[in-house]
């Protein structure tokens, strides 16, 4: 099995069907709302029925979309739900039952993997995960050119112009685009859709209609958000902090503007106090680009999450890891940060006002010496900086390779 995983709108559908029709095989489709019934044991005889169905018609692809709606954790702290469970059971038994020489193959798709039972994603039941994210402007430009085939456009359509607009919005945005497109041209007694309709589409589906949660950037908004991301991919680099960098993207998600992955290269328990500084000042690089090019009063609030993780990180070092010269190796507070009923209690004080006095200054001068740091790498490497955030504003999304690519080429132009 492989669990498809991607927002709304993506075309997880799509491709399951794609891969059905390559196959040449029969592809049975049902919704994991369709298993959850008012009477217990109902969804579990839902998903025998389709198993023996699916054995006969060997080989073929059965798709589940929504999986979460059956395969939701079982260990919820309020009691669990009888009939999803028994539903989860049934096909969990089902799926390392049958004969796996006959051909079967399920996909899975959700928009919530976090939220899966572990033992969905346990070897030989969904145990590959296939991204379908939000497309990249050249994505997003091959979509709009498959929509529009059959729409008779004027001269003034310039499909690349309605892409660069449209970062945020998935596939069945622009589907849904166009068509408005279609009806507003119609409205006014045209044939022909020209941009203008485009473009009042657009505001249609990105602003108005259905509530977005990723609403669609400025200009102005995309460049801080580009000089943003590369303030920490590129702290990152120029520190080695061992960091694997997987991408770089400007394309709006889940409330974010921008995101920043890295991975550690090899994960460990042990984390010294040169790296929680690398990642201090890494977390910091974004804000830090942010005052570099727009100056101290420009910097937007995009940097809060980033700011929590700081303060977080920097308490720990001073209150628990000792990692602070004046505050001595000594743990200050009780340390159980109690998560219950998904609520942190947190740190107990067990110390004096002077004391907490003391931590909030040393955390404080730890900070303030990382953000410093991050100015000064990003200002003698402003022309890296810069490079950087034009090629992410132009493809939205930088991968290692090219970020290095990139930073390679402004080094040897240096020389
Ligand atoms: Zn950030």
């Amino acid at each position: 099995g492989a669990l498809l995983v991607g927002p709304p709108g993506t075309g997880k559908t799509l491709l399951a069907k794609a891969v059905a029709g390559e196959a040449g095989v029969p592809f049975f489709s049902l919704a994991g709302s369709d298993f959850v019934e008012m009477f217990v044991g109902v969804g579990a005889s839902r998903v025998r029925d389709l198993f023996q169905d699916a054995q006969k018609a060997a080989p073929c692809i059965i798709f589940i979309d929504e999986i979460d709606a059956i395969g939701k954790s079982r260990d919820s702290r309020f009691g669990g739900n009888d009939e999803r469970e028994q539903t989860l059971n049934q096909l969990l038994a089902e799926m390392d039952g049958f004969d796996t020489s006959k051909g079967i193959l399920i996909l899975g798709a959700t928009n919530r993997p976090e939220i899966l039972d572990k033992a969905l994603l346990r070897p030989g039941r969904f145990d590959r995960r296939i991204i379908v994210d939000k497309p990249d402007l050249k994505g997003r430009f091959e979509t709009l050119k498959v929509h529009s085939k059959d729409v008779m456009m004027d001269e003034t359509v310039d499909l690349d112009a309605l892409a660069l607009a449209t970062a945020g919005l998935v596939g069945s945005d622009l589907a849904n685009m166009i068509n408005e497109a279609a009806i507003c041209a119609v409205k006014k007694g045209r044939k022909y859709v020209n941009q203008a309709d485009l473009f009042e589409a657009f505001e249609l589906v990105a602003v108005g209609g259905k509530e977005k949660k990723d609403r669609v950037m400025s200009e102005q908004e995309r460049k801080i958000v580009a000089y943003h991301e590369v303030g920490h991919a590129l702290i990152d680099k120029l520190l080695e902090t061992s960091n694997e960098l997987h991408k770089v993207s400007i394309i709006p998600r889940g409330g974010a503007l921008g995101v920043t992955w890295t991975r550690p290269k090899d994960e460990k328990l042990h984390v010294s106090k040169e790296k929680l500084i690398a990642k201090i000042t890494m977390s910091l690089g974004g804000r830090a680009a942010e005052e570099i090019v727009y100056g101290e009063d420009k910097v937007g609030t995009g940097a809060s999450q980033d700011l929590q993780n700081v303060t977080n990180l920097a308490k720990k070092m001073v209150t628990q890891w000792g990692m602070s010269e004046k505050m001595g190796t000594m743990a200050y507070g009780k340390s159980q940060e109690h998560v219950f009923m998904g609520r942190d209690f947190g740190h107990q004080r067990d110390y004096s006002e002077e004391i907490a006095y003391q931590i909030d200054s040393e955390m404080k001068r730890i900070v303030d010496e990382c953000y410093e740091n991050a100015k000064k790498l990003l200002t003698d490497n402003r022309d890296m900086m810069d490079a950087l955030a034009n090629e992410l504003l132009e493809h939205e999304t930088l991968d290692e390779k090219e970020f290095e690519e990139i930073m390679e080429r402004v080094k040897s132009s240096r020389a």
